[in-house]
């Protein structure tokens, strides 16, 4: 079956066709490679970068803004949300300070101070 795809990777946005054959990945519409290596990607393992917003226990209506450093496995997202709501954070913290070691195989980081 076709699906129709944004690309997402540049401001261009360019529609994709992406299409699994028998033996590889049909992807047209593209610009450029980028685009068929986020075709396939999508079509085959599609992975999303994660962002949240996690409170910070020592300072009362302060929350600090975290991400994944690489994405994670789309399907992972929810388990992976469900981690960081666990967390619990202490300030003083820096931008790029590690939350979680191990996130389906990269690290969450914060992308912001707080003092
Ligand atoms: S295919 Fe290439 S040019 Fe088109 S949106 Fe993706 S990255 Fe940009």
């Amino acid at each position: 079956m076709k699906r129709e795809l944004i690309c997402i990777l540049c401001p261009k946005g360019c529609t994709l066709q992406a299409e699994i054959l028998e033996t590889e990945v049909s992807v047209t519409g593209n610009a450029c490679l980028r685009g068929e290596r986020y075709g396939k990607e999508e079509l085959l393992a599609p992975k999303r970068t994660v962002t949240a917003v996690l409170p910070v226990s020592n300072r009362p209506d302060t929350a600090v803004s975290v991400k994944t450093e690489k994405p994670v496995p789309k399907e992972k997202v929810m388990e992976l949300m469900q981690l960081l709501q666990k967390e619990s954070l202490i300030a003083p913290l820096e931008p790029g300070q590690c939350v979680l070691e191990d996130a389906f195989g990269t690290r969450v980081i914060t992308t912001c101070r707080v003092l």
